[in-house]
């Protein structure tokens, strides 16, 4: 059991901006700039190797939730979405999740 599916079930508190049949989206509790969002499915995909026939439209929907997420926050100026997967790519909770960062300039390329 991931730490995101406790906040899934309720088990675990976090900070909620936006949540319907399919997702939720909460700020990270170790935010690397002044908005820093996690948009996860409810379907309990490990990562997004993980991804089967069949997810492209809820992969697509936390897209669009991320885009609505960073209106909603503020970031007119522009923002970075990020998918790690997998240990080389800095995965640490083993539950799909979508990064939504802004609020300041951030860097490129990543470490
Ligand atoms: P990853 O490293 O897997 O791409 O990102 C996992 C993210 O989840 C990290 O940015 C980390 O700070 C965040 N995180 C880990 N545990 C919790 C938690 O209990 N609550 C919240 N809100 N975020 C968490």
């Amino acid at each position: 059991m991931t730490v995101f599916q406790q906040i899934i079930d309720g088990e675990i508190a976090a900070e909620i901006v936006y949540e319907d049949d399919r997702c939720l989206a909460f700020h990270d509790i170790n935010a690397q700039a002044p908005v820093h969002v996690l948009v996860i499915p409810r379907k309990p995909i490990p990562s997004l190797a993980a991804l089967e026939d069949g997810d492209e439209s809820l992969v697509g929907h936390l897209l669009v939730v991320a885009r609505q997420v960073a209106e909603t926050l503020g970031l007119h100026n522009g923002f970075r979405t990020v998918i790690n997967s997998g240990p080389d790519g800095g995965q640490s909770v083993d539950h799909l999740h979508v990064h939504v960062l802004g609020g300041r300039l951030l860097a490129w390329p990543p470490g």
